[in-house]
C-alpha cells in the first residue's frame, strides 16, 4: 500500500477526483512571451496529452500546466481533523471559513462568501501540510502542493514575488459552471518574507503555533502503543519536552521506540519473536529527550508571535 507516516496517514493521499476531473487553470497573461506550444503539447508520450486537448486550457502555458498536473496528490485515503493533533482553534476556523462554505456554497455567498487566500504560518512541522491536506479531503477538492519558488510570478499574480511557501489550490468539486471555485492555502515558516500584495491575497492569516503540554500528552499517547510509562511518566515526558513541535515530537517517539531494539543483543535480534521485545519505557524517553531537541529556538517563536499579533486573525 502506500507509504504511511507514524499517524498511520498516507504520505499522498489528497482528495479524491483524479486529473481528468474539472480544473481551473491559471490564467497566462497577456505579455507572456513562452508559447503555448512549448513543452507539455509536443511530448506525445505524456499523460497530460489528453488533457493538453481541453479547450479551457488552450491559453495556458504548456509547461505550466505539467508544472501542475505533476503535483496534483489524489492518491490514498483522505486525512481527517481527528488525524491532526490539538491546534482546536485552528481546525474550527478553518472549519468555519473554508470547509462550510466550500460545501453548502448556497449558504455561504455575498458576505458570508469564502476567502479566496488563506495563509498557515507558523514553526515548521506544526501542521500545517497537513491541515492544508485535509481540508483538501474534507471539501472534497483536488489538492496542489506547489512550492512557490518553483512557481513564475505570473502564476501567481501580477508579478508580486511570493515566498518560500507551499500553495495549495483546492477546487470546489461540489459546484459546477461558473461557480467553480479556487482556494489558494499558503503555509510558511517564514511570514515575515510576505510583501503587502501577498498578504493583501492571503487574506486569512492563522497562526498554526507550538503544541502546548496537553497536546503533546496526546500525542505521544497516541504514537506509542506498547509501552510501560504510567500516566505521571506520559505527564512528565510532555513537559520536559517544552518548545517541541509536533514533528519533534513524532521524531521523539521514534526515538524512544528504538530503545527496545537496542536493548536486544545483535545475535539474538534474527530470531526474537515480536512479543519478547520489551515495551517502550521512560528511560528510553530520558535517553530520547537528548538525542532529539526542539526545532524552533525562542527567537522564532518571538518572531512568529510578533507577526501573528499585526497580521494573524487568530492574535
Ligand atoms: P509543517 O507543514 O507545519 O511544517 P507538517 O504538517 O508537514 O508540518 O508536519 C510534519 C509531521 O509532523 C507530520 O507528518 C506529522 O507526523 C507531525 N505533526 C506535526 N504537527 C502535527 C499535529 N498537529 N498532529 C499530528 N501530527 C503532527
Amino acid at each position: 500500500g502506500a507509504p504511511k507516516d507514524l499517524y498511520g496517514n498516507n504520505k499522498r493521499s489528497l482528495g479524491s477526483r483524479g486529473i481528468k476531473s474539472r480544473f481551473i487553470p491559471p490564467v497566462r497573461k497577456d505579455d507572456d512571451s513562452e508559447g503555448a506550444s512549448s513543452g507539455l503539447g509536443e511530448c506525445t508520450s505524456s499523460p497530460y496529452t489528453e488533457l493538453m486537448t481541453d479547450e479551457r486550457l488552450k491559453n495556458i502555458d504548456a509547461k505550466m500546466v505539467e508544472l501542475i498536473m505533476n503535483e496534483i496528490m489524489d492518491h490514498g485515503s483522505p486525512v481527517a481533523w481527528d488525524d491532526i493533533a490539538g491546534l482546536e482553534l485552528a481546525k474550527n476556523t478553518i472549519q468555519e471559513i473554508v470547509v462550510w462554505p466550500m460545501l453548502r456554497p448556497d449558504i455561504f455567498t455575498g458576505l458570508r462568501g469564502p476567502p479566496k487566500g488563506i495563509l498557515l504560518f507558523g514553526p515548521p512541522g506544526t501542521g500545517k501540510t497537513m491541515i492544508g491536506k485535509c481540508i483538501a479531503s474534507q471539501s472534497r477538492s483536488t489538492f496542489f502542493s506547489i512550492s512557490a519558488s518553483s512557481l513564475t510570478s505570473k502564476w501567481i499574480g501580477e508579478g508580486e514575488k511570493m515566498v518560500p511557501c507551499n500553495v495549495c489550490c483546492c477546487e470546489d468539486g461540489a459546484t459546477t459552471g461558473d461557480d467553480d471555485r479556487i482556494l489558494v492555502v499558503g503555509a510558511t515558516n517564514r511570514p515575515q518574507e510576505l510583501d503587502e500584495a501577498a498578504r493583501r491575497r492571503l487574506v486569512k492569516r492563522l497562526y498554526i503555533p507550538l503544541p502546548d503540554a496537553v497536546n503533546k500528552l496526546s500525542e505521544i499517547c497516541w504514537l506509542i502503543k506498547i509501552h510501560d510509562l504510567c500516566e505521571e511518566d506520559i505527564k512528565n515526558v510532555s513537559e520536559k519536552a517544552d518548545g517541541y513541535s509536533g514533528a519533534d515530537m513524532a521524531n521523539l517517539c521514534r526515538e524512544a521506540a528504538l530503545g527496545p531494539i537496542r536493548s536486544i543483543r545483535f545475535t539474538d535480534i534474527q530470531h526474537i519473536s515480536v512479543d519478547e521485545v520489551r515495551p517502550i519505557s521512560v528511560k528510553d524517553f530520558i535517553a530520547a529527550l537528548k538525542a532529539i531537541r526542539a526545532s524552533v529556538s525562542n527567537q522564532d517563536l518571538n518572531l512568529y508571535e510578533e507577526w501573528n499579533k499585526k497580521y494573524g486573525i487568530n492574535s
